[in-house]
């Protein structure tokens, strides 16, 4: 099977195709359509695979076909409203998945802007006041512009957690769930998850039941 034969949207797919990219990887070819479907996902997959795609295609395809922002303005002017969250455990992953998110988000009118640590937090303040639709963050970031109540979480519809289980290694656990539990309980099927780790010990079990709803579990 081809990238042309999944229905995306127009604007993603020539961005797929400019990409140069014709084949799903696997994760891709299943994480896909489990996702565009609209179900929770956990999947096992490795760097290289292909995984910043597979999350990445159905939340840019997603906001393209959503409805329109729903922002809520209590927060102040300066506040910002993601409509999806990909949070990655560091500075290199989380540039990384900037750059390819925006690739494909090219002409579609999605915005994307990455907050990472180590950096200073002005210029990334300003990315964001300009508005955005997909927040690339690491997790102790992340915590800091909530708390200054720059970012605000209840807008949210698409959360990826990309290489959960080193984020756990790295002491973000306590972070992730307060990140996590700033988004309001959404109705069911009102925001999609899909968590993403190399490896599936007990501790990614355990944030698997507690973040994921009905989801389908997928090895790569
Ligand atoms: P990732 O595992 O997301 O870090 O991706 C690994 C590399 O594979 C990146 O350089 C991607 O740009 C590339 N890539 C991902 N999916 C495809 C695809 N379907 N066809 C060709 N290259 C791809």
């Amino acid at each position: 099977s081809t990238f042309a034969e999944i229905d995306l949207g127009e604007a993603l797919n020539e961005n797929i195709r400019r990409c140069k990219y014709v084949r799903p990887t696997p994760v891709q070819r299943y994480a896909i359509p489990i996702s565009l479907a609209g179900r929770d996902l956990m999947a096992c997959a490795q760097t290289g695979s292909g995984k910043t795609a597979a999350f990445c295609f159905p939340i840019v395809s997603g906001i393209m076909r959503g409805p329109p922002a729903q922002r809520p303005q209590r927060g102040g002017m300066r506040t910002a409203y993601p409509l999806a969250l990909i949070l990655s455990p560091t500075r290199e992953l989380s540039m990384q998945i900037h750059e390819e998110a925006k690739k494909f988000s090219y002409q579609t009118g999605v915005r994307v802007v990455v907050a990472y640590g180590g950096a200073p937090i002005t210029q990334q303040l300003r990315e964001l006041e300009r508005g955005v639709d997909i927040l690339v963050a690491t997790p102790g970031r992340l915590v800091d512009l909530l708390e200054r109540a720059r970012v605000a979480l209840q807008s949210v519809r698409f959360l990826a957690l990309d290489e959960a289980d080193r984020m756990l290694d790295m002491g973000f656990e306590p972070q992730v769930r307060r990140i996590v539990e700033q988004m309001d309980m959404p109705p069911p099927g009102a925001r999609q998850t899909m968590l993403f780790s190399a490896t599936f010990p007990k501790e990614i079990q355990r944030m698997a039941s507690d973040f994921l709803e009905n989801y389908i579990f997928l090895a790569v």
